[in-house]
Formats: C-alpha cells, structure tokens, sequence
C-alpha cells in the first residue's frame, strides 16, 4: 500500500461541532446534533455473478444470510436475490482501490442498480481495468429485499471499532448487525489487497427532489475526486452526523465520496449514480486509454447528464445547519421543497409538536425529508466563497 495520502487518525481532528440555535414561531433551541446519513426501492435487474467469489464472513454464530431472507414489503417473487458483491475487478498494474457500496439503505435502488449497468457494461465491451482494484458492494442486502431503509436500524448509524468488536463478540443480533459484519469484512479485505490509495464511492438517494449532488469531507484527495464530477460539492457533513459508514472507511484509511443520485425512484436517479460510477473510472485511469467506443459513449453521456442535471447551481457549498428530529419530534416538512431550493430567513420549513420550524438565515435547503424513516429534517447549506 503506497501514496495513502488521507490518515483515519485525522477523522476525529476534523470534526468540529457548533451548536446552532434554529428559529422558530414560538421559542428557540439548541439543535441537537445526532448522526444519520445523507438521505436515499426496487430492482429489476437480474443478479450479475460476481468476477471473484464473494469472500465475505462473519463472526458465528450468525443469523440467516441478509439475501437469503424473503422480502417483507413487495412481492418476494419478483425480487432478484442479489449477493453482496456485485463484482471484484483486479488489474494488472498496480493502483487505487475504488469501492463503490451502493443501497446501504434499502429504499434506495438507484446505485445497485447503476453499479449492475456499469458492471454489464464492462463486461459486454470484454473491458479488463487497467490497474488497482475496483469493487462493488451492496450495503443493506435485506433492507433492499424488503424496499426499506432499513429492517432493524440505520446501517449508515453505530459504526465504530468498538461497536463491531462487540457485535463480533457477542454475535450479530440484528438483520443489519450481520450486514455491517459482512461489509466490515470485505473493507478490510480491501485494505489487506490494496496497491495504491484507497477510495470508495457511497451511492444514496434522496426522498425529496433533488439534482445530484457529491458530499466530501474536506480534505485533498475528496476534494480532487469529487471535482472530476460535474455536480454541487457539500462539505461539513461528517461535522454534523456520527456513526456513518463514512466513519468505518475512514478508519481504514479510505477517502471518496458520498454521492446523492436524486429522489429515490425516479429513473434519472439512476443514470446519475451511473454517470458518477463511469466518470471516477475515467478520473481514476482504469480505463483503457482508448476504450472500446461504446464505453467512450458512456463516458461522454455520463459528463453531459450530470452537466444537465446539475445546471447552474454553485459548485461548492458548505452545511451550516442540521435540523435534527426524532420520532416523538412529530416533525413534518412543508411540502413541495427541493435540495438546492433558496430559503429566505424566517421561512416556513416544516411544523413539529412545538409548532412551526422556520430557516435561521437565508440558504439553500437540502434534503428535506419527505419519509417515514430518517432523523435528518433538512439541512442548510450555503455556497463556499
Ligand atoms: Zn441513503
């Protein structure tokens, strides 16, 4: 392993917390800050066999595999029964290491689904890469079965070496408890395999309308990465949420991006998380230097989609608040917002028990949340000078 420039020890050092006193109609608080994920359904692609078998294990004794169990919220028998990897490609140079996990919340198909494409694709054009390792995982095997965000409880919160000793100490207890085991595994798998730098790319969706959109803690090498997409950069995220998957990268030495497709069904959602997949394997050299043209279509299509998608918005922005709920919250946003969307201060965001939640200061409101599961209401965010 060479030319890690990003250090797991560094992760604790970057965080810096402030509390926020949001605005309201009746009183003012101090937010709390809690962790969840950036915001995130169904498959109906056949499951592609994997390009090495899927190594994952797990402590014992262990419930049923997660893409063993039936789904629960949709008819099991459309389903496709997927495995954690979708593919394990090693080239023969060395190089970086891209992880691409997509569906680390179930209700979110738009990765799995793009990484599927990506995968067909490689193989329809007999393309090998051409150096490091890229791999794609699943994230939430049983949660996406099921067409939730998650069965238990949120695989993007309790991530810690702490928490996955304990699990494996004492076994795995829940459906995700087992899921995080089999994705730890095959993270440190990578780490083991590594020749080069180690990167990932987090595949998520959102419940309100949104463009694309890539979320980077603020260092060099995420930086870089994420300005090879074409799309709005967030940073301060892992400022304001704990017990990510982000966080568990991180600890192995990790550093990408986590990449927000769109609104969880819509079909663009999927051609952007595509269109990000293609242009990483370009910015990454994976590629052929002059690859079979119908992966040079791909490449161009995915610059121009993701060009569209993300219009004018401004290309680097910065989370100023997070409007932290839960469930005795009773929190509902008003309806009809948009990530990107300008706020004016005073404005109307969503109503909770204690009455009408209102913006603190002008911004852009991202990812409002219009679902069921979450502890995300919305967050602010304001472009980066
Ligand atoms: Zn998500």
């Amino acid at each position: 392993m060479t030319d890690r420039s990003i250090s797991g020890a560094s992760h604790a050092a970057r965080k810096t917390r402030h509390d926020v006193t949001c605005f309201r109609s009746r009183a003012t608080f101090s937010a709390v800050r809690r962790g969840s994920s950036p915001g995130c359904g169904p498959a109906n692609e056949p499951p592609k066999p994997s390009s090495l078998p899927d190594t994952a294990t797990s402590a014992s004794p262990k419930p049923p595999s997660p893409s063993s169990r039936p789904s629960t919220g949709r008819d099991a028998a459309s389903e496709p029964i997927r495995r954690r990897v979708i593919c394990h490609r090693r080239g023969e140079a060395p190089g970086p290491t891209l992880l691409c996990i997509a569906s680390l919340h179930g209700n979110e198909p738009a990765g799995t689904l793009a990484l599927e494409r990506v995968d067909a694709a490689l193989r329809a054009a007999e393309v090998e890469i051409e150096r490091g390792e890229l791999v794609f995982l699943i994230g939430n095997l049983g949660a996406l079965a099921a067409g939730k965000r998650y069965l238990d409880r949120d695989l993007n919160r309790g991530w810690s070496r702490e928490a996955i000793a304990r699990i494996r100490a004492l076994g795995p207890r829940v459906s995700e408890d087992l899921e995080m085991l089999e994705l730890d595994d095959k993270i440190e798998e990578c780490q083991q395999t590594a020749r080069g730098p180690l990167l990932f790319l987090d595949l998520h969706t959102t419940s309100a309308a949104s463009p694309p959109f890539a979320s980077v803690v603020d260092q060099s090498e995420a930086r870089r990465l994420s300005r090879s997409l074409p799309v709005p950069t967030v940073l301060g995220m892992d400022s304001h949420l704990d017990g990510t998957l982000l966080e568990e990268l991180d600890a192995h030495d990790f550093c990408g991006i986590i990449f927000e497709g769109g609104q969880h069904d819509e079909p663009e959602a999927v051609d952007h998380d595509e269109a990000a997949v293609w242009l990483l394997l370009q910015q990454l050299d994976f590629l052929p230097a002059t690859p079979p043209a119908a992966v040079s279509r791909r490449i161009a299509w995915a610059h121009a989609t993701l060009s569209a998608a993300a219009g004018s918005l401004p290309r680097l922005l910065e989370i100023e608040y997070r409007h932290a709920i839960d469930a005795s919250c009773g929190f509902h946003m008003e309806p009809g917002f948009r990530s990107f969307e300008e706020v004016e201060p005073g404005q109307l965001l969503g109503r909770d028990r204690d009455g009408e939640v209102r913006s603190p200061f002008a911004a852009r409101v991202l990812m409002p949340l219009y679902q069921a599961q979450g502890d995300d209401g919305f967050f602010l965010v304001r472009e980066v000078d």
